[in-house]
């Protein structure tokens, strides 16, 4: 069965065999970041609705891990923001009920965090990953690139009042663009404001494939070296792709439905669909060189390496 909402379970260091959830079709989301690997935002919205049915959600999760028990985290991210969904405190309550042995993880942009019924709703998540990118409110405009009138300060402070009632564990996420937000000014403000976010860890962040604007580069190990310990004392950690690694999962999709699940989501390289699929090279470039002639792949050239983009 191909299934419409979920995808992987891609092998992840921290996450274990994590299997994603989408609840918004491509591309809503309440921001249109410069660095999206998603492709730009084109439903700029922070209203909460039903994009698609809780139930026929809730029942696909059942589907596949009734069938598949080589999962150890459920992960609600994708390819816009997932708390936009109204029915995510649903779909939270459903899995912790039924299926409790399943870790869950929300990977967020923290717009929506400034609500306290979507705090509520999501308290029972394991593990938050709420991104941060800027302090100041003309920084955000410029890499976040928001919905009208929405205030850097009132999401900072719904992160704050997030760790009051979260008993889970936080990583916050920072994206880094080399000349936006990587300033002095900017970097101690970030220091100032993790102390009242007391996130368990911080991430920092680097372009590692195309973003929606070409001209946003990626920040050298180096400085991203220098950032984390300009943090300290914070727990700091600096991601990267290899932080992906192998771990003998089974795919219950075909190779080709793994690959468009992946890709559809973010522009990936051949060498990263091997991490993801664990499958030999070759058969990987042949899929894709198919899937370029049928006109259903872009390739991208970056310094990483070409990427391949699907084209619906
Ligand atoms: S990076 Fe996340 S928050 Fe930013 S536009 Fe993409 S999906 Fe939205």
């Amino acid at each position: 069965m191909h299934y419409k909402y979920l995808f992987g379970p891609v092998p992840s260091r921290r996450l274990g065999m994590s299997l994603g959830v989408d609840l918004v079709p491509p591309k809503y989301c309440s921001m249109d970041c410069v660095y999206c690997e998603a492709g730009k935002t084109s439903h700029l919205i922070i209203e909460r609705r039903e994009f698609f049915p809780t139930e026929d959600i809730c029942a696909e999760i059942r589907d596949f891990i009734e069938q598949n028990k080589n999962v150890d985290f459920i992960t609600f991210s994708g390819a816009g923001e997932p708390t936009l969904h109204s029915g995510i405190g649903k779909i939270i309550r459903f899995l912790k009920k039924n299926y409790p042995q399943y870790k869950l993880a929300l990977l967020t942009n923290s717009t929506l965090l400034t609500l306290p019924e979507l705090r509520e709703e999501i308290s029972p998540i394991d593990i938050l990953i709420p991104s941060l990118d800027a302090c100041s409110q003309n920084v955000f405009e410029m890499i976040n690139r928001p919905v009208d009138n929405l205030k850097i300060e009132d999401i900072i402070n719904g992160l704050i009042a997030t760790r009051k009632i979260f008993k889970g564990k936080i990583w916050l996420e920072v994206f880094l663009v080399p000349g936006i937000n990587d300033g002095m000014e900017e970097l101690s403000r970030f220091r100032e404001v993790f102390y009242d976010i007391a996130a368990d860890e911080i991430q920092l962040n680097g372009l590692d494939r195309p973003g929606t604007e070409t001209w946003v580069e990626p920040m050298s190990k180096e400085r991203l070296g220098e950032i984390a310990e300009f943090f300290s004392p914070f727990n700091v950690s600096v991601i990267s792709r290899k932080q992906i690694e192998s771990s003998g999962s089974e795919h219950k999709f075909t190779l080709k439905e793994t690959i468009i699940d992946t890709i559809k989501r973010r522009p990936c390289t051949a060498e990263d669909l091997v991490v993801v699929t664990k499958r030999p090279a070759a058969e990987i470039l042949w899929l894709l060189s198919e899937m370029k002639k049928e006109g259903s792949v872009l390739t991208e050239k970056q310094d990483r390496g070409l990427f391949y983009r699907y084209i619906e």
